[in-house]
């Protein structure tokens, strides 16, 4: 299939006329007719006829697209506002919101002359690990459609999984980018806290909350973070340091690198078949010239506790918007999940307890950031599992809030800290579920991480591995 090429490829075919936009937007459509049903990864498809009169344009004028990204098909997660496209952030609350406005990194996308497709499933604001807390339906795995495809922005990964289209928006507050990437065995990227804007995102937790790219491999993220990335006036916490040219540096070579893995992410809590493929990967990484020395990180068990103080804190303000009064549907529309997340939060920011939980959590998030910047001054980046559990089946974290919570173990320090993260398959279960594994570094050391992705990936074939529904029909 077209879509199964690197973008880098599809733009040289599409740029010297061996394919048309056309022809791979029309791929992407059977694709998805033959398969969405049994995925539900959207919320909102854009009709193929309004995709197909796009990829008509940008295929009669592709010399003067100076982007990569001319007549590539993508999709966002639903918490992005896309001007007269629905956005619903997963819930009935704004079932109907036409937005009048696009966020930055979609404005940017489209005047890269990339193509929307659609809208994409999560759990309802953010809030969850599976897109089973979702007033949409929840989005099954394409590795074995009885289980989850991850959270909180499983509709995206499934769908790059499923081949529906190039490349994916994510948006990842704890971990809502790599734990789908982990579970759909494809590659993400979460930025570091600023590289890229938010202006226009449906906020979580505005302290932790980043946009990234996800697609097939870590050269397809660098292609998209290249054209998402920069400083934007709309948007304060946007960084105003330089974009690096990441698909230029991303050929360095890995010899020489410092990777640091903390004993205390290979615990019991970390499913076996996880810690092998890891292990393995160490011995890829370590054949590719780099050195991986074990060291230790004795904070991690007080992520979790950290996160769920600060982004229930955070939500429950910002969620404060949708009341029902000045726009959006009745409060009553908010999951059960939601409410519980608001409830904590207010507790947490109210007078009497402030101090106990909120102020002492933002204590220990310091803490988190002297832990790591210290090991990242000595080290190029943490090797690490992305979630303990492999792909949960339906209601298994639904009906259990503590498991849910620690599905997050891995991925939730890495945002209280504000660090770029790296997702990769790095192998597959017995039972041929996905795996996955997250490269850290220190803030805005997207290349090196780029570049470390680029060379296992090159070593390894898991990225290429498809599920047998691709090819079905
Ligand atoms: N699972 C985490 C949560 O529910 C992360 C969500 C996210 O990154 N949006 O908060």
């Amino acid at each position: 299939m077209l879509i199964d090429l690197p973008i880098s490829e599809l733009s040289e075919k599409l740029r010297s006329k061996t394919v048309t936009s056309v022809d791979i937007i029309s791929e992407c459509y059977d694709q998805i007719e033959a398969h969405e049903s049994k995925l539900n990864s959207f919320i909102t498809l854009v009709d193929r006829e309004t995709a197909i009169a796009k990829a008509k344009a940008i295929d009669e004028t592709i010399a003067t697209h100076a982007s990569p990204l001319a007549g590539i098909p993508y999709v966002m997660k639903d918490a992005y506002l896309t001007r007269g496209v629905r956005t619903t952030a997963a819930s009935k609350i704004l079932d109907s919101f036409i937005p009048p406005y696009s966020a930055t990194v979609h404005r940017k996308l489209e005047e890269a002359g990339a193509i929307l497709i659609g809208k994409m499933n999560m759990d309802a604001w953010g809030h969850g690990a599976s897109t089973e807390n979702t007033d949409y339906g929840p989005t099954k795995n394409p590795w074995d459609q009885e289980r989850s495809a991850g959270g909180s922005g499983g509709g995206p990964a499934a769908a790059i999984a499923a081949r529906f289209c190039s490349f994916g928006i994510g948006e990842d507050t704890g971990g809502s980018i790599r734990n789908p990437a982990a579970w759909n065995n494809i590659s993400a990227m979460k930025v570091t806290y600023g590289r890229v804007s938010r202006y226009g995102a449906i906020a979580y937790a505005s302290s932790l909350d980043t946009m990234g790219p996800t697609a097939k491999t870590a050269q397809d993220c660098a292609y998209v973070l290249e054209t998402i990335a920069g400083v934007d006036p709309y948007d304060a916490t946007s960084s105003p340091k330089p974009v690096p040219p990441y698909t230029k540096e991303i050929g360095a070579s890995s010899k020489g690198k410092k990777i640091a893995l903390p004993s205390e992410f290979f615990g019991d809590a970390l499913d076996p078949e996880i810690k092998a493929a890891i292990m393995e990967a160490r011995e890829v990484f370590e054949s590719a010239g780099a050195e991986v020395t074990e060291v230790s990180l004795p904070l991690l068990e007080y992520g979790v506790p950290v996160y769920y103080i600060l982004a229930p804190s955070e939500t429950s303000s910002n969620l404060s918007r949708y009341d029902g009064v000045r726009y959006g549907g009745k409060r009553s529309l908010f999951t059960k999940e939601n409410k519980r997340r608001i409830m904590t939060g207010t507790y947490a920011l109210s007078s009497g307890y402030y101090d106990a939980y909120y102020k002492k959590a933002q204590k220990v998030r310091s803490l988190f950031i002297s832990e790591y910047t210290k090991l990242l001054s000595q080290y190029d980046a943490i090797l690490s599992p992305v979630t303990p559990i492999m792909p949960s089946k339906f209601g298994e974290l639904l009906d259990d809030p503590m498991k849910n919570m620690m599905a997050d173990l891995y991925t939730v320090t890495v945002n209280i800290v504000g660090l770029p993260s790296l997702s990769l398959p790095c192998g597959f279960g017995k039972t041929n579920l996905p795996i996955g594994m997250q490269l850290v570094g220190n803030m805005f050391s997207e290349s090196t991480l780029f570049a470390l992705g680029h060379t296992y990936q090159q070593k390894t074939d898991w990225h290429t591995r498809q599920p047998t529904l691709v090819s079905s029909k």
